[in-house]
């Protein structure tokens, strides 16, 4: 019979449940990210987390994603400041 314990920090079980979350591949991170980013444009709630996780580990598609921003940005004539903002806050 093991006592052994571990005390789970709120820092720990974010982390914890981040690695639980679905892995995408780049593909899949392409096909949702015009959403993500009308998400952030819009300002609305950060729905998305796995494609958030995604981003925050891949550059590529991390740039992707900041170009696009910047190109509905422009064609919709809104100011991509503070949804850039949200998207490089990892
Ligand atoms: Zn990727």
């Amino acid at each position: 019979m093991t006592t052994f314990r571990r005390k789970l920090t709120p820092e720990t079980v974010r982390r914890l449940t981040l690695s639980a979350e679905p892995w995408l591949s780049c593909d899949d991170c392409f096909a949702a990210v015009d959403e993500y980013v009308e998400l952030l444009l819009a300002n609305a709630p950060d729905d998305m987390p796995a494609l958030r996780a995604h981003l925050s580990g891949c550059s590529a598609c991390c740039e992707e994603a900041r170009s696009l921003l910047l190109l509905v940005a422009a064609d919709e004539n809104v100011d991509p400041g503070p949804a850039l903002r949200r998207l490089e806050e990892f």
